[in-house]
């Protein structure tokens, strides 16, 4: 039991920055992945762990908690786009694990104007919709809701808009 006021953070795999290295050795298989989630959110549901004092950084876990008929009140658990990351080296990135995506340097550049710029920028824009996902997220009932992860769609696919490879879940 989780004690009063305390947090449980948990991010799965992304296979970027030292995770691209080792993630042939240390990536799970979907199937792992989906029990390990399970697990977790069998333990929210169970009052085992309060909802309030878990995060699980993993747009699959939203997917996996509505099975079990938890409340969760974020709309989309993906917020590439929507926030700005600033790395030791002050480069911005859209999202913690989008190192691919180099928005600016706030030591180079004022960080307002790389946040405009990030706000108009067409491949996060398109990413933010989940109309334009590929593969079984195109035709899976929970693309609004998951969406999958597109740092890992990207890093093991080449393809921003490709589904999660880490995804268990087979859509109707
Ligand atoms: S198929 Fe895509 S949208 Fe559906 S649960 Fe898997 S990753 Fe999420």
């Amino acid at each position: 039991m989780a004690r009063r006021g305390s947090r449980h953070v948990i991010f799965s795999f992304r296979p970027t920055g030292r995770g691209r290295e080792v993630w042939r050795r240390f990536m799970p298989s979907p199937e792992d992945h989906e029990k390990v989630l399970r697990d977790v959110a069998k333990g929210i549901a169970g009052g085992r762990w309060p909802l309030s004092e878990v995060f699980v950084y993993d747009p699959l876990f939203l997917r996996v908690l509505s099975g079990f008929n938890v409340k969760y009140d974020r709309v989309r658990a993906c917020r590439i786009g929507d926030y700005m990351d600033i790395d030791s080296e002050g480069n911005v990135i859209p999202c913690l694990f989008a190192k691919a995506i180099r928005l600016g340097n706030i030591l180079e550049e004022d960080l307002l104007k790389i946040r405009r710029e990030m706000l108009e920028n067409v491949l996060l824009t398109s990413l933010k919709s989940p109309d334009n996902l590929k593969g079984k997220c195109s035709s899976c009932k929970y693309e609004w809701v998951c969406g999958g992860c597109r740092v890992r769609a990207y890093e093991l696919t080449g393809d921003w808009f490709a589904s999660d490879p880490l995804c268990a879940y087979l859509p109707d």
